[in-house]
């Protein structure tokens, strides 16, 4: 494990984030998206550091037997749900929730034993056409699921939007459309994800899906998370390792795809794409050292990125280093490096120490 790269995760500010969200939908309860180990930022850490959200949301069943494991009693739902009948069985014992998206898992419901009825949330696809019943198909399975003794009864209704990022792409209000001509008003409803949370307020209904927002970031290309009082929950940092007096003319890193314009201080930082950092990020992509704002130049490398000390020519060996999170935001970086900030947490690799 390296002891250089560290990610830091900000607890105040999750917290802080969690109540954004209240403000935002004063009368939805919670579902907090925690896959992905919560982003990259931990799953059991996130998880332990949000005791009020009313549910937590996983990708497979693996994970809410991981989060039970250490004692985290909140209500889990596996998104992906169940694949047979073992599965179907140990998440009803447990007493974890699951998303019901195929007619298969209906006749899973229909045909196994449980030890106690599971609670379901059944996802209508809306036009996202990823996961969830077509409406014809729905239609079949909600006069199966009304009738089942072995999920408790009123299940959920929920969807996924695929646009709500794009303020004024009319595809949202279709979704949301077409999900009311599926919903049967009496049940518990679940549409929005952070986009929508902080701009259709329509669409909070029941319960409200906030992930990327949690974590401090903007589920908007266009705006920063500042504009909405979301604060970074992620610093990831390291250190000054070396310093490279460079001649006018030198090629730096593999490739030599950055050549020194003039004589010129190149900083070494721990850290690479074996920690996570992208190796797509571009020659100019922010770098904080002491503070202030170096330039990426040259390629990322798997353990260490070269960078432009002629912001602060007083560097040395040891001067602490922000890739980003406090004073850089994340997605600045992911404007760097053709990919958005969601990736750039989640695929913070193991090897990077986390601390709270
Ligand atoms: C990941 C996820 C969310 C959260 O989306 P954000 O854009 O991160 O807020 C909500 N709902 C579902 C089904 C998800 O998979």
């Amino acid at each position: 494990m390296s002891t250089r790269v560290t990610a830091h995760i900000n607890l105040d500010a999750l917290k802080h984030n969690f109540q954004r969200v209240k403000d935002y939908a004063p009368n939805a309860k919670v579902m907090a998206a925690i896959k992905g180990n919560a982003y990259g930022h931990g799953m059991l850490e996130v998880a332990t550091g949000l005791p009020e959200v009313d549910m937590l949301a996983v990708e497979r069943p693996a994970q809410a037997y991981q989060l039970r494991d250490h004692g985290i009693e909140q209500p889990i739902i596996v998104l992906g749900g169940f694949d047979d009948e073992l599965e179907l069985q140990e998440m009803a014992a447990q007493g974890i929730m699951s998303v019901v998206h195929t007619t298969a898992q209906v006749s899973l419901l229909e045909n196994t034993d449980l030890i106690q009825p599971i609670a379901i949330w059944a996802k209508l696809n809306t036009g996202m056409n990823r996961l969830g019943f077509s409406e014809q198909a729905f239609s079949v399975a909600y006069q199966r699921l009304t009738k089942l003794n072995n999920i408790q009864q009123p299940f959920g209704l929920m969807t996924h939007f695929a646009r709500a990022d794009e303020i004024d792409n009319p595809a949202t209000a279709n979704q949301v459309k077409c999900f009311d001509q599926m919903a049967d008003k009496e049940l518990p409803q679940s549409l929005s994800n952070s986009a929508a949370i902080i701009s259709r307020p329509e669409t909070h209904r029941d319960y409200v899906r906030p992930g990327i927002m949690l974590y401090g970031i903007s589920p908007f290309s266009d705006q920063v998370a500042e504009a909405f009082d979301l604060k970074p929950v992620m610093t990831l940092s390291s250190r000054l390792i070396d310093i490279n007096v460079c001649k006018k003319g030198d090629a730096v890193g593999y490739g030599g795809t950055w050549v020194c314009p003039e004589d010129m201080p190149v900083g070494v930082v721990a850290v690479g794409y074996g920690d996570g950092y992208p190796r797509h990020a571009k020659n100019g992509t922010p770098v904080l050292v002491n503070d202030t704002i170096c330039p990426l130049v040259g390629r990322v490398s798997m353990d260490l990125i070269t960078v432009d000390l002629r912001p602060t020519p007083m560097a040395k060996i040891g001067d602490p280093v922000v890739l980003w999170g406090e004073g850089l935001p994340v997605e600045t970086v992911a404007l760097h490096s053709e990919t958005i900030a969601y990736e750039l947490v989640t695929k913070v690799t193991e090897r990077v120490r986390r601390t709270t």
